[in-house]
């Protein structure tokens, strides 16, 4: 009997092929392959999207996190809190503003930060709350926006994983200063190379991000301020604002599968994270599950076919270029056990029902 062909993690073949090429045949005959018309169509409505005033592109998501920062002050001798089960980018990009990150611990139920680990990393110098909305949940935003108003510091959204993930009716990126976006290929909503965009209400910060990302000028030979180059092509925006239209149907088949998942995997040998606040508030843009015994378990989904990924396992304080960053006092156990333990099973629109069945028999039979 011939063996199934292996359930994939990723996959990009499942994009519409002649639509995108349709954008980019028609940015190749327009002549404008930097920051025009594409561009700001797609801030236009990715904006809209996100129910804020203003997105700017910028060339991927680390460089939004660092262009936001660095649009709303943030710099040399402030601290920044954040997670260290993220992307190392999160981290990187608080480095290259100039900025020193601080690593506070998660809940171990939900893998994001823990309000009491951050309450005891602020200090006189700390400037903002890096939230990062982990996996595609967005969860206790009243809360933290509270918490940033009373300690009086800013809060700030990695929305890397989360397109469109809503709490109360808004989107993520809405609630702090500025929310920063990737569209590298692999995210809910990905660009065919890399791209991202940051998201605010504020009118100053989207005027000096759009400053920034282009060598610090304002106008042609006018460079107040020093900048990067951090510009969107018009290629990307162009797919973008073709995919764009497939996002919502795409984020509901995630959230078909995680519904899926969630109500029939059931060995004993693993753990769900917490449920989400509310349907809104889950993209899934990865499904996580934790087992003592992950490695075997990885092992034994890949003798069915089952490919999975691990996010993250090394937290970022165990990174060697970020071991001597300042972490809570108390430690960080729970990402470290969250590092050991978690897994990521494929949860993607590419999946068909009966390669989803598959996962769930290979994850029951552990
Ligand atoms: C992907 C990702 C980033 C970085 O985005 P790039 O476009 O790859 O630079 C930052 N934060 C999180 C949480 C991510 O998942």
């Amino acid at each position: 009997m011939q063996a199934d062909p292996p359930v994939s993690f990723n996959d990009f073949t499942d994009f519409n092929r002649t639509t995108d090429i349709a954008a980019i045949e028609r940015v190749l005959r327009s002549g404008v392959l930097v920051l025009g018309k594409e561009v700001r169509d797609f801030e236009q409505s990715w904006s809209a999207r996100c129910g804020v005033r203003h997105a700017v592109g910028v060339a991927n998501g680390m460089d939004a996190i660092e262009l936001g920062l660095r649009a709303v002050g943030i710099g040399e001798g402030d601290e920044v809190i954040t997670t260290p089960m993220t992307a190392v980018a999160t981290v990187l990009a608080i480095v290259r503003a100039g900025a020193t990150p601080v690593l506070a611990d998660i809940d171990p139920v939900t893998a994001l930060l823990d309000p009491d680990s951050v309450d005891r990393c602020l200090t006189a110098r700390t400037k903002a709350i890096l939230l990062v909305h982990l996996y595609g949940q967005v969860r206790d935003m009243p809360m933290w926006v509270d918490f940033a108003q009373s300690n009086g510091i800013l809060l700030l959204e990695d929305c890397a994983q989360a397109h469109e993930a809503s709490s109360e009716g808004r989107v993520v990126g809405s609630w702090g200063e500025f929310g920063a976006y990737s569209f590298y290929p692999t995210k809910n909503l990905g660009a065919c190379g890399d791209a991202g965009a940051i998201v605010t209400n504020r009118d100053d910060v989207a005027s000096r991000a759009k400053m920034l990302r282009n060598y610090g000028q304002s106008n042609r030979y006018e460079h107040p301020i020093v900048g990067v180059n951090s510009r969107l092509d018009e290629i990307q925006a162009a797919v973008l604002s073709q995919r764009l239209s497939q996002l919502a149907y795409r984020t509901q088949r995630r959230r078909d599968i995680a519904q899926t998942y969630r109500s029939q995997l059931r060995s004993p040998r693993i753990h769900l994270l917490a449920e989400p606040e509310n349907e809104a508030s889950h993209v899934y843009h990865l499904f996580v599950i934790q087992s003592e015994d992950r490695d075997a378990l990885q092992q034994h989904l890949l003798s069915s076919g089952i490919q999975t990924l691990i996010h993250y396992p090394v937290p970022v304080h165990r990174q060697t270029a970020f071991s001597g960053c300042r972490i809570d006092p108390a430690g960080l156990i729970n990402s470290e056990v969250h590092a050991q333990s978690c897994l990521s099973l494929p949860c993607a629109p590419h999946l068909s029902e009966s390669e989803v069945a598959r996962v769930v028999r290979a994850v029951n039979s552990f």
